[in-house]
């Protein structure tokens, strides 16, 4: 139990990677707090995580006070937050002729300053306890781009900035930041593709498959826990080779 006495705040934790990545984490050792939207799913998806004393709670990233509140909520429930997995993130796709300014803000407002604002929002306890952990789910769309995804790709590009600089500011103190950059995984956010779209996606896949949350909560519990101590300021891509 490598994660013993962790405590980790995954958001976007209610379905889809998110709940695979609380889910090794609670089987690592971790108490772990999921945060979506959707209070109630968050809710029943602690209920089912490995373990007990899990937590679930409703909160919009994009939203300053919210997470704020979400946070002191959390520290006072399961204590001070030693992992924070920034998962959460929405796609709005579109060719950039026909984006709103509304469809670039808000995929740019969960999707980057979520991950700022989650960030900021635990990284003083992080800091005094000289201990954490911060991975922020990117995409192999932030470093190769997607035509219909120009805020999407740079959303996830931009995580990727964070994380290096995040990296460089608080490695002195011992906390760890990386960037963990999937490529087709099967969750909802993917459900839409066509079998079509599938069978072309299949044919630039080496592995020959599409990834499941597994293929990535896996390489998470990896990069939380202590075999990862010497890792930081990476990005780890999971795509089945891809974008290799
Ligand atoms: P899903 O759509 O299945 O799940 C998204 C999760 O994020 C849900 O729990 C959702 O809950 C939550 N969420 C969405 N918006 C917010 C918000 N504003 N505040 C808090 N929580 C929010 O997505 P995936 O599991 O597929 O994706 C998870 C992450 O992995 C995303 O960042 C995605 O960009 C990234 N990724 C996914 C890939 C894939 O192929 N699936 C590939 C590469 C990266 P609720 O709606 O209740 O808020």
């Amino acid at each position: 139990m490598e994660l013993e006495h962790g405590i980790a705040v995954v958001t976007g934790g209610s379905r889809g990677i998110g709940l695979a990545v609380a889910t090794e984490l609670a089987r690592g050792g971790a108490k772990v707090a999921l945060l979506a939207r959707d209070g109630v799913r968050a809710m029943e998806a602690a209920g089912g995580l490995p373990g007990g004393g899990h937590l679930g709670c409703s909160c919009d990233v994009a939203d300053t006070a919210a997470v704020g509140e979400a946070v002191r909520h959390v520290t006072g429930e399961l204590g001070s937050p030693t992992i924070l997995v920034n998962n959460a993130g929405i796609t709005r796709d579109t060719i950039l002729l026909r984006m709103k300014d509304e469809t670039w803000d808000e995929v740019i407002d969960v999707n980057l300053k979520g991950a700022f604002n989650m960030a900021r929002a635990v990284i003083r306890g992080m800091l005094k306890r000289r201990d954490g952990v911060i991975l922020n789910i990117s995409s192999v769309v932030g470093l190769v781009g997607n035509p219909g995804q120009v805020n999407y790709a740079a959303s996830k590009a931009g995580i990727l900035g964070l994380t290096k600089s995040l990296a460089r500011e608080v490695a002195f103190r011992g906390i760890r930041c990386n960037a963990i950059a999937p490529g087709y995984i099967e969750t909802e956010m993917t459900a839409a593709l066509t079998e079509s779209q599938t069978q072309t996606l299949l044919t630039r896949i080496p592995l020959g498959r599409l990834g499941v949350p597994d293929d990535v909560a896996s390489l998470a519990r990896f990069l939380a826990g202590p075999a990862a101590r010497y890792i930081t300021g990476q990005v780890v891509v999971v795509d089945g080779g891809m974008t290799m």
